[in-house]
């Protein structure tokens, strides 16, 4: 086993081989590394903290599955969870006890979740909870913060136009504008921009989604007030607030986002972590607008693998192993260690780089300014993050390959491993140039 990769030959070649048969190589547009530059790394297997390449280099990985792996990789009681269901079937399109043992989990844990359904990815989840919020409200118009990311449903791949107040231009070919158009963008963190969209047109707005702390522009938190307003207005006008915490779900407490901010929102959608890395997505919220889902009530919603028993295994065994006290406090501790070496390095080097971070969710952001939207994370010089993200590669810290992604601290991170994260660290803003 070589601990510091030298030779990428066998994904160079692997690269080209996909790359006849698969889109671009990847079954997922960022895995490619278009945004750093170079071929992607093919890799074989994880253990704990690392991954491992086919030309058998090792990793410290901060990439966590985007923020599934919270337990590290094949985590001994995720494994064996897996293992006994496997024994019993990998699906039976019934319904099974596994499934309400997870849904009572998740209750239990998120605040404002009373029922739950469980689906096969985020995209799903945000895909039918705003199909409910429509459904509940009788209302057309979705209200969604720039930079933040809810999947690739149509009606949600829509970044700001020129003006805030305009309407949005779609991210991706293919999508109607007639769909775009009930789609209302508006940069985060501004209450006063929410406010005046509400004020023009709050009585046709279903929901408003967002991320309570974004992960998908790097990780910007939301500024003090800024929750509780929109919690304010979306109640004022009938409005559903439906908070996306499918990175924060079980990431930044048990429960989530919501239970650190003290927000009550109407529906919650959760992925990632509550699939232990396999396939899952939820969405809940009050009972009374949750029985509007068939086959209770009108708005339709299904799937054949939906609650899949190998998923919700792995699902509710990494529930469970997060149950342990200390758990959270632990992953804060790890990343205040790491966040206050780095920026000790940083401060050294005097480098223009600015780390955003809140429990075990990071971004080193190539800036010196201070990053509270979409528009202040793209004055990152993301030249630089390429370059100082290769460095890393090359020294065996795996990093999202991407400036506007997360990087996530796992239970399973060494302090050997902290450590010689903090040594590459230092080499590269060395070697990327402030
Ligand atoms: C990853 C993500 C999604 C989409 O989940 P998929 O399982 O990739 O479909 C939705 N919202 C947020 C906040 C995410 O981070």
């Amino acid at each position: 086993m070589k601990y510091v990769p030298q030779n990428f030959s066998k994904s160079i070649d692997s690269y080209q081989k996909a790359q006849q048969f698969i889109p671009g190589g990847v079954n997922s547009p960022v895995r490619a590394f278009k945004a750093v530059g170079g071929q992607p790394v093919f890799m074989e297997k994880g253990e704990g903290a690392f991954l491992y390449d086919i030309d058998g280099n090792r990793y410290v990985d901060y990439l966590g599955g985007w923020g599934s792996l919270i337990l590290g990789h094949r985590h001994p009681r995720v494994i064996l969870a897996l293992e006994e269901a496997l024994k019993k079937g990998t699906s039976f399109g019934t319904p099974t006890e596994l499934e309400t043992a997870l849904a009572k989990e998740i209750v239990a844990a998120v605040p404002s979740i009373e029922m739950v359904r469980l689906v096969n990815s985020g995209t799903e989840a945000t895909m039918s909870a705003l199909r409910l919020a429509r459904g509940y409200t009788g209302r057309n118009k979705i209200v969604k913060f720039e930079g933040c990311y809810h999947g690739h449903a149509d009606f949600l791949l829509v970044k700001a136009g020129s003006g805030a107040l305009t309407l949005g231009m779609p991210t991706s070919a293919g999508i109607s504008p007639n769909i775009i158009a009930e789609t209302i963008v508006v940069p985060y963190n501004d209450l006063i921009t929410l406010n005046k969209v509400f004020t023009r047109e709050g009585e046709n707005i279903a929901a408003v989604i967002i991320e309570p702390v974004a992960g998908n522009m790097g990780v910007v938190l939301p500024q003090p007030g800024f929750l509780e307003g929109l919690r304010d207005l979306t109640r004022h006008y009938g409005a559903l607030l439906i908070f996306d915490e499918v990175i924060t779900g079980f990431r930044l407490a048990y429960g989530g986002a919501q239970e650190i901010y003290g927000i009550d929102p109407d529906l919650t959608c959760l992925g990632k972590i509550i699939g232990g890395g396999l396939p899952v997505g939820a969405y809940g919220g009050k009972c009374h607008i949750m029985e509007q889902v068939a086959p209770v009530g009108p708005v339709y919603q299904a799937g054949t693998l939906a609650g899949n028993p190998l998923a919700v295994a792995a699902g509710l065994a990494t529930l469970r192993a997060l149950k342990q006290p200390g758990i959270y406090d632990d992953l804060a501790r790890k990343t205040k260690y790491i966040v206050s070496n780095l920026t000790c390095i940083i401060h050294e080097a005097k480098a223009e780089v600015t780390i955003n971070h809140i429990g075990s969710m990071v971004t080193i952001f190539f800036t010196p300014v201070k990053v509270k939207d979409y528009q202040t994370a793209c004055y990152s010089n993301t030249e630089k993050y390429a370059r100082f993200f290769h460095r890393m590669l090359v020294q065996g810290i795996y990093l999202p390959p991407s400036q506007f992604e997360t990087c996530f601290i796992s239970l399973s991170h060494t302090e050997e491993q902290i450590s010689q994260t903090i040594e590459s660290f230092k080499k590269a803003i060395a070697f990327t140039g402030t």
